[in-house]
């Protein structure tokens, strides 16, 4: 039997060491998986970093792709990437880190575990995510029947500021 694909969000952060190469490290080792099809990426956006304020300032960027990996295998995955790539876990909240790969969005799917939470539970008020996100689809609906003009509509376009290379 074929396992269903979704569609999937990623949400990719880091404000610690090299931010370009741990991301570009993070899209590559997602490109190279080999049950995550059709990947696409929004143009990275630099934000400032919530809660602590004594660190440097983020890149963020999101991703799309299709997989056919259930939500906590994915996770797995996503945290494995992190830590091939020097993500230290101290305890401490919102810290700087080298990569964050944060699951946004599972198909149209609600979950609620232990251990994850999707849609990612803040992800209509952080400009960081909205952003990026409305680049690859801009007419979004969450599974609560919200749509992203709505989230976007609340949030403020200082937070973020888009980067050319
Ligand atoms: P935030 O979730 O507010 O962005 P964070 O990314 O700094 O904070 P982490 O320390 O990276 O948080 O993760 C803490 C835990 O969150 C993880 O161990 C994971 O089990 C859990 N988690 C719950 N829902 C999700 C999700 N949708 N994506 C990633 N991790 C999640
Ligand atoms: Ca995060
Ligand atoms: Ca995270």
């Amino acid at each position: 039997m074929i396992n269903p694909q979704y569609k999937v969000y990623i949400g990719l952060g880091s404000n610690l060491g090299d931010s370009l190469v741990y991301l570009n490290n993070a899209v590559t080792a997602l490109h190279s998986h080999q049950k995550i099809n059709h990947l696409r990426l929004s143009p990275f956006y630099r934000s400032k970093p919530q809660g602590p304020q004594d660190q440097p300032d983020y890149i963020n960027a999101v991703a799309q792709f299709d997989t056919d990996l259930g939500a906590h295998d994915l996770l797995a995955t996503l945290q494995k990437i992190e830590k091939n790539n020097d993500r230290q876990r101290n305890g401490k909240r919102w810290g700087a880190r080298t990569l964050d790969l944060d699951l946004l969005l599972y198909g149209n799917i609600i979950i609620e575990t232990a251990t994850l939470t999707v849609p990612h539970p803040w992800m209509c008020e952080r400009s960081f995510v909205l952003y990026p996100l409305q680049e690859l689809s801009p007419h979004l609906i969450f599974p609560n029947g919200r749509t992203l003009v709505q989230c976007i509509s609340k949030v403020s376009a200082n937070d973020v500021q888009l980067i050319s290379f």
